[in-house]
């Protein structure tokens, strides 16, 4: 079996490509923030509302790319929902992350995760800010190479911030508090997300606007 990917399966509906003969939008569809498994009947769905117009990618955030013609975006949206699949919003926003807690095995810090979704998914920030929630110490979803990664142990998280997500000065978050309890973390993030809105320079990414700051005051109040 060959390694080329490109050998069957030839991309010719790139999304560049189905632009210059439409108007497509695209939709990042996943089964749900913690979630990371798709029913058969959820998959046919995804093929049924693609059919032959539009393309279907695998994306490196969890969820599934699909471009779809603009025009159809509301009834397609309405389909891809009631299967009980999540679309992500788009823009800049603050966007939550998190991993599946073993399959839901480990699920200690859903209820928080879920009430951080509730709060904070869509406030609108200078540039997108991901929001990465692992929920043990071992953070295989790598939370700490989002901008915020929150990292849970017993009642409590480790905050990493900072990180560069890509590019040539990719790297890790920096471990900027340890052990939040659990009923300060929003707190705590609401009081971050705040700084950047007010601090940050026009669509400055959050990774920048950190490293830019990190030496004032600001930053010693929040853990203080
Ligand atoms: S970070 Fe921990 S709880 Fe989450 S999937 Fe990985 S091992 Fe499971």
């Amino acid at each position: 079996m060959s390694i080329n990917a490109f050998k069957h399966n030839i991309p010719d509906k790139t999304f560049a490509k189905l632009n210059t003969e439409g108007e497509f939008t695209r939709l990042a569809v996943s089964p749900g923030i913690i979630n990371k498994h798709y029913t058969p009947l959820q998959f046919q769905k995804i093929a049924e509302v693609i059919g032959e117009n539009g393309a279907i990618k695998y994306s490196a955030s969890y969820s599934i790319l699909l471009s779809v013609p603009t025009i159809e975006v509301p009834r397609m949206r309405q389909e891809l929902e009631e299967a009980g699949l999540y679309i992500a919003q788009q823009g800049h926003i603050v966007s939550m992350k998190a991993c599946d807690f073993c399959d839901g095995d480990k699920m200690e810090a859903a209820m928080i995760t879920e009430e951080l979704y509730e709060r904070l998914e869509g406030t609108e920030v200078p540039k997108r800010l991901r929001v990465n929630m692992n929920g043990c110490a071992s953070a295989c979803y790598n939370a700490v190479y989002d901008e915020i990664g929150l990292v849970y142990q017993k009642d409590s998280f480790d905050v990493y911030l900072g990180a560069v997500p890509m590019g040539r000065h990719a790297q890790a978050g920096e471990l900027f508090a340890k052990k939040v309890p659990v009923q300060f973390i929003e707190q705590l993030l609401q009081a971050i997300i705040a700084g950047y809105q007010a601090y940050a320079r026009q669509d400055e990414p959050f990774h920048k606007y950190y490293h830019r700051t990190k030496s004032a005051d600001y930053w010693e109040r929040l853990i203080q």
